[in-house]
């Protein structure tokens, strides 16, 4: 059974409940989550809270400094820690470790924005400051597809601001975030800084309703995305709440067609689009339809797909889950009950050498309406959706009636199609001849609509804005007669 960290050990949950870990391309049991709850919660909040006082003294250059050592250490490990859970590739493993490592590089800058804002002389011998201060107890509550990355959004930057933290995994992926705990303290931040707990939903109600956390970041489906920000803040507390997504790419008459047909390939079926950026619906502007699909056809069919982990020639690897695969197979079953047209059919993959693993191959249906539920409705899986339309407004039409908001993204060569989209799309993140445009973590990641309740939004400055609070200084000094020093000095200069 995964143990705990708490106050710098690994302890036993007192859950009796556990979660079966299973690596989804053999059905092997690799570990057992156990869900604790309120009591779990508890142990950790009060640790985190033991080491808050001397960690938010601590000057932020030194905190940075750990931060620095972490990242060496994440960056070595970073062969083994990609490959401890989930089916993706190699590849796939590597570039979620380099994402996540880019906060940690950012929280490593940020002295540089911590710093405050001032302004001398407002008026009568006044001058104003800002200062920053953490909040305290910060907590994590992270999805399963990027186990290693998701924890990384917030966490840097929560404690390199001073905060202490406590992460819960997925229950789906506890390992990878355990190893992650090692790392951190063998980069010598002192115990209680961060700590994790296991659980699934008691224990991320327990985080919610402690009155001694401060903040909740969650990254997650839609549904739960909601219901932990109207929790969270009925509570009183800073929420940041990710939710689902479903994202579009205009393909427009102009677009070259080589990069295109690569960007939605990798886009779509990428991490066997179990990716909360993937591209779930191309939209196919005019004539380009035809060539289009004939080509995505062609290199869909011929993905292979396989256990990554011992087949390095498999381009796809297996889902999270067999539950996870029942869904995704479901929603072909409504694709198809919808009437929609299925061009290539995932169902009828074969994986010789893994029988036991969740695996479906890359679907494509053509003929798609927006008001399908393959449509509207987040399947988390390789399966795309082909919307054709006549021109450029049908597409920001269509694109725009779907209640999710993380991306958007358009190939073309027309500067004038780009802007359209870029100013009418209501969506966070923006792709222009880009298909997944995930930001780095220098910028915010900044969903809109159901894909994300809260204002401050993970990442970038954002993110450091959210982890902190700040107080304005408004200072003058007087003279011994008890006069403003503010003595109009002007004609020296
Ligand atoms: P999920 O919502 O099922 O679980 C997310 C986390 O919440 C896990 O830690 C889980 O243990 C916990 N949890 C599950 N049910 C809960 C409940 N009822 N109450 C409280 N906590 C609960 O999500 P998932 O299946 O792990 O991850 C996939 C989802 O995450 C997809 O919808 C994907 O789009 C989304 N996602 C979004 C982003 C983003 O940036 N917007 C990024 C990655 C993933």
């Amino acid at each position: 059974m995964c143990k705990e960290f708490v106050g710098g050990t690994w302890v036993e949950s007192g859950a009796s409940e556990t979660f079966p870990v299973t690596n989804s391309s053999t059905g092997a049991l690799i570990a057992k989550t156990p869900l604790g709850g309120a009591a779990e919660v508890d142990r950790a909040v009060q640790a985190a809270l033991a080491a808050f006082p001397e960690w938010a003294e601590t000057p932020v250059v030194k905190r940075t400094q750990v931060m620095f050592r972490f990242k060496q250490l994440f960056e070595a490990h970073a062969d083994e820690i990609g490959w401890i859970e989930h089916g993706k590739t190699h590849a796939e493993a590597l570039g979620e470790i380099r994402r996540g490592i880019e906060v940690v590089e950012m929280a490593c800058s940020l002295p540089l924005a911590y710093k405050g804002e001032t302004l001398a002389n407002v008026g009568g011998g006044v001058d104003y400051e800002t200062h920053r201060y953490p909040l305290g107890v910060c907590a994590a509550i992270a999805p399963f597809n990027f186990p290693a990355m998701i924890p990384m959004w917030s966490l840097p930057i929560a404690v390199t601001c001073g905060n202490t933290f406590i992460l819960k995994p997925s229950h789906q992926v506890p390992l990878t975030a355990m190893r992650e705990m090692e790392l951190l303290s063998e980069a010598g931040l002192p115990p209680g800084v961060v700590n994790l707990v296991h659980g699934a939903r008691e224990a991320s109600e327990a985080l919610l309703v402690h009155p001694d956390v401060r903040s909740i970041t969650f990254v997650g489906s839609t549904a739960v995305a909601e219901s932990i920000y109207k929790t969270g803040t009925a509570h009183g507390k800073r929420v940041q709440s990710a939710g689902g997504a479903k994202n579009h790419l205009v393909v427009m008459p102009d677009a070259v067609p080589g990069p295109t047909v690569d960007a939605i390939m990798s886009s779509a079926f990428g991490s066997a689009g179990e990716r909360c950026m993937a591209v779930a619906t191309v939209i196919a502007v005019g004539d380009v339809a035809e060539p289009l699909l004939s080509a995505l056809r062609e290199k869909a069919a011929a993905l292979k797909v396989g256990p990554t982990d011992i087949d390095e020639t498999a381009g796809m690897g297996a889902l999270i889950s067999h539950a996870h695969l029942e869904r995704i197979l479901s929603y072909i079953d409504i694709g198809v009950e919808e009437g929609a047209t299925l061009l290539l059919d995932g169902r009828m993959v074969k994986v010789d050498n893994a029988q036991e693993g969740a695996f479906v191959g890359a679907s494509i249906f053509d003929h798609v309406q927006p008001d399908m539920r393959i449509a509207r409705e987040e399947i988390f899986g390789p399966v795309l959706c082909v919307m054709r339309v006549p021109d450029l407004d049908t597409a920001i039409d269509w694109l725009n009636r779907n209640p999710h908001g993380n991306a958007a993204c358009i190939f073309t060569q027309d500067g004038r199609a780009g802007r359209e989209l870029r100013r009418h799309a209501r969506c966070g993140m923006i792709g222009i001849n880009v298909g997944v445009p995930a930001p780095m973590g220098f910028f915010p990641f900044t969903g809109w609509s159901g894909s994300f309740f809260g204002d401050l939004h993970l990442q970038g400055l954002e993110g450091m804005a959210f982890f902190t609070q700040q107080k304005v200084i408004m200072k003058r000094w007087f003279d011994s007669e008890g006069s403003v020093v503010d003595k109009d000095r002007s004609g020296w200069v």
